[in-house]
């Protein structure tokens, strides 16, 4: 599943790639993937935008347009590949995007839970589901205040505070198992109870790990296709995510998989009391 450091890998290799080209025409097969507006304004407005940037918010994939913010979120399986025109549409792609110069990006998605807004410039930061966003890993605003306000009535395991785009954004299931661990919390430990050490070392780790992340993936990724890739390479690194049965790299110990929220959490026993 695309998570932070896989979006933020896809939109600098769309930056590299298809930045200041002009949507000619938009064919849309499977309708349901945009939110908003209707399809056929969807098509409408994009005619003759030019994509002058593109950003990210939480794990949100965002084109800069002349006078709209296309927002993207590839939830499960969404991605994007480079196409010809006439080349013969794939049972994946649900939209394809022509541009002027003849090139075609495709969207592809095996699950179709991925999804699109289209929004003017002003509306959408204000709106959902940018509106609903937290903080970003390197605001300087995440600091341990930040997050013991936010954590002081939250009578959560870590874990799934964690997983709450709205405190901070962009982390989900593997990564938060990583910052635990190499921050010492156990995942089932109650938010509220966390220490200031514990917050500040899960700040410092969130963007250790996060930061890892994307070198790793702006290493491996040689096109938008590969967000696949990008994961399977990640996977090598990872310390206790899907290590069930696994030595801890720290102590030793066996990694124990247990749910918390309806996740799988890997952890060690032994380093996260
Ligand atoms: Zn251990």
């Amino acid at each position: 599943m695309p998570e932070l450091p896989e979006v933020e890998t896809v939109r600098r290799t769309l930056k590299r790639t298809i930045l200041n080209e002009e949507f000619k025409e938009v064919y849309i097969y499977y309708p349901n993937i945009i939110e908003t507006p209707n399809p056929d304004l969807f098509k409408e407005q994009l005619k003759g935008q030019k994509i002058i940037d593109f950003l990210r918010r939480g794990k949100f994939l965002i084109f800069e347009l002349t006078d709209y913010y296309l927002l993207v979120h590839l939830r499960m399986e969404g991605k994007f590949f480079m196409r010809k025109h006439d080349d013969p549409l794939t049972k994946h792609e649900h939209i394809a995007f022509l541009f002027k110069s003849g090139v075609e990006l495709r969207y592809h998605d095996t699950r179709k839970f991925g999804r699109m807004y289209l929004y003017h410039k002003e509306d959408a930061f204000k709106m959902k589901p940018l509106s609903e966003l937290g903080l970003e890993p390197w605001d300087d605003k995440l600091t341990v205040d930040y997050l013991r306000q936010k954590y002081k009535h939250k009578k959560l395991p870590i874990k799934s505070v964690l997983l709450d785009q709205s405190i901070i954004t962009g982390i989900g299931n593997i990564y938060a198992d990583e910052i635990l661990f190499l921050s010492h919390v156990n995942p089932l430990k109650i938010a509220c109870d966390l220490t200031k050490k514990d917050c500040l070392q899960i700040i410092d780790n969130t963007r250790n790990v996060l930061m890892q992340a994307i070198e790793k993936g702006g290493t491996t990724i040689r096109s938008y296709e590969s967000s696949e890739g990008v994961h399977g390479r990640f996977q090598e690194s990872l310390l206790v995510h899907n290590r069930e049965h696994e030595k801890c790299p720290n102590c030793g110990t066996e990694i124990i998989k247990i749910r918390v929220g309806g996740r799988g959490t890997y952890y060690c026993s032994k380093c996260q009391k």
